[in-house]
């Protein structure tokens, strides 16, 4: 029986099913822009955070703690840009966090069991949380508005 992995070669999928770039491009927006900028600085930020502890867990090389903490202060500039390009508050993704791990360690306590059974993903992810279009809006005029006062501050 031929199965449906059969019928076609990854090669031929991947040409298939990856998005249009010239779509992407005619939907991409400024605030999309400063979204992906932000996500990738994270991305980026934490290869360079990864190499920096690499250096000291594969080849013994004692930690550069000025380094480390250059890194991490990267990710906290990408961290707060992409949270404020979704509204989003430090505080909103810490309770969130204590929230999370509390479903999934009791009294906040690891276990491997605990661990392996991710009881706080037995609900499925609903879209309630989503971001309404007409708010993201408000956020990209909020970063225009803070960008333009940012520029007027620099040249006076
Ligand atoms: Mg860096």
């Amino acid at each position: 029986m031929e199965t449906q992995t059969d019928k076609i070669n990854h090669a031929d999928m991947v040409r298939q099913l990856a998005k249009d770039g010239n779509k992407i491009l005619a939907e991409l927006s400024p605030l999309k822009c400063h979204q992906w900028h932000m996500a990738t600085g994270i991305s980026s930020e934490a290869g360079e955070l990864l190499d920096a502890i690499k250096k000291v867990v594969a080849y013994n090389k004692p930690a550069d703690r000025v380094n480390i903490v250059e890194e991490l202060g990267d990710l906290e500039f990408y961290m707060a840009g992409l949270r404020q390009a979704f509204d989003i508050t430090r505080e909103e993704t810490l309770e969130a966090n204590i929230a999370k791990l509390g479903k999934r360690y009791k009294q906040h306590q690891y276990s491997d069991e605990q661990a392996h059974a991710r009881a706080d993903k037995e609900s499925p992810a609903l879209p309630e949380n989503a971001i309404e279009q007409s708010e993201l809006d408000a956020v990209r005029e909020r970063i225009l508005r803070n960008n333009a006062i940012q520029n007027m501050m620099e040249t006076h």
